[in-house]
């Protein structure tokens, strides 16, 4: 009985279990599709200054609009994208969008215009040339390394080998900035910090939503900014949802925030007219050459 039971627990291959590789083997077969007919968008989400409140940077966000599926969230494809290797096109196409993209708004709306980008472990590992490619990449594009942020999640700081660490070098010597994504939902050792020189460290939106007039918990948010002030390291706050909790993160010293209260995540079409609007009000303000 002990040995049927020992069978069971490592062999049965439940229907349910069957039925989910079938979806993800269908999932990643439609992937693949998408990805050869272009069917991948990037939205963009402004990221504020929370000073004087203008927007200074956007962050690209994959978007895929499946014909049956629907809107499949980056959530449920990036990981699939990773396992099969996909994410390497995939993150290559990505880069390339949105520094195109970086490009044409910096000539036409705003020369110090930067992009942050989402980038996966996987990527990181898997090409040798990775920081040549986008450096090279940049180059072609007239683009300085400093427009560019990457955006890492803990996990590539935890398994990140010497060559990782060598490529994060590459691109941070050459003027590209880093910033530690979720920050507070992994194991966040703060030992990861220091280690990597990292530039902005973006406050998870779980924390950042608990944020309440005389809540204690608002302490851990005050505390990871002034720890990081400390450390010559910018915060992002994101998720930000609310006036309340913009004003709280201010008052704490936090740099620059991001959510639905300034802007959801849109297209490219609508961050353009967004910050074409917002800068010649700015212009209108400022520009003594428009104030005579
Ligand atoms: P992330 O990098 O932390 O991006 C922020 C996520 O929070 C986005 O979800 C954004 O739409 C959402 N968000 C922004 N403001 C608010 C808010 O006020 N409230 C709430 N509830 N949510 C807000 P999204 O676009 O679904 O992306 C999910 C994750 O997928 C990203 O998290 C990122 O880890 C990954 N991802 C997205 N695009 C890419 C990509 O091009 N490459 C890679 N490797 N990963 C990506
Ligand atoms: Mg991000
Ligand atoms: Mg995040
Ligand atoms: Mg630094």
């Amino acid at each position: 009985a002990a040995k049927d039971k020992g069978r069971n627990q490592f062999c049965e291959f439940t229907p349910a279990m069957e039925q989910e590789a079938q979806e993800r083997r269908l999932l990643l077969r439609d992937l693949q599709q998408a990805l050869d007919e272009g069917d991948f968008t990037l939205h963009y989400q402004p990221i504020v200054d929370m000073q004087s409140q203008r927007t200074i940077k956007a962050e690209a966000l994959l978007r895929w609009q499946q014909s049956v599926r629907g809107q499949v969230s980056p959530a449920q494809f990036i990981p699939l994208a990773e396992e099969s290797g996909l994410i390497g096109p995939l993150g290559d196409w990505v880069f390339q969008q949105a520094t195109r993209q970086l490009a044409e708004w910096r000539a036409e709306l705003d020369p110090d215009f930067q992009m942050s980008v989402n980038v996966s472990p996987v990527q990181l590992q898997s090409c040798k040339q990775q920081a040549q490619t986008w450096l090279q990449h940049l180059h072609d594009l007239q683009l300085p390394s400093s427009a560019l942020v990457i955006e890492l999640t803990e996990s590539v700081l935890m398994e990140s080998d010497k060559e990782t660490n060598a490529k994060l070098q590459t691109l941070q010597v050459a003027g590209m900035q880093l910033a530690l994504d979720d920050f507070g939902t992994g194991y966040s050792s703060l030992s990861y910090l220091k280690r990597l020189d990292i530039d902005y460290l973006k406050i998870d939106r779980s924390f950042v939503n608990q944020l309440t007039p005389g809540n204690e918990d608002n302490v851990l948010c005050e505390a990871i900014i002034v720890m990081a002030h400390q450390l010559g390291i910018r915060v992002v706050a994101e998720g930000v949802e609310t006036q309340e909790q913009h004003d709280i993160l201010r008052a704490a010293g936090c740099d620059y925030g991001q959510g639905y209260w300034y802007c959801r995540p849109v297209s490219p079409e609508d961050f353009g007219a967004r910050l074409r609007e917002e800068r010649s009000r700015h212009a209108n303000i400022h520009d003594p050459a428009l104030m005579e």
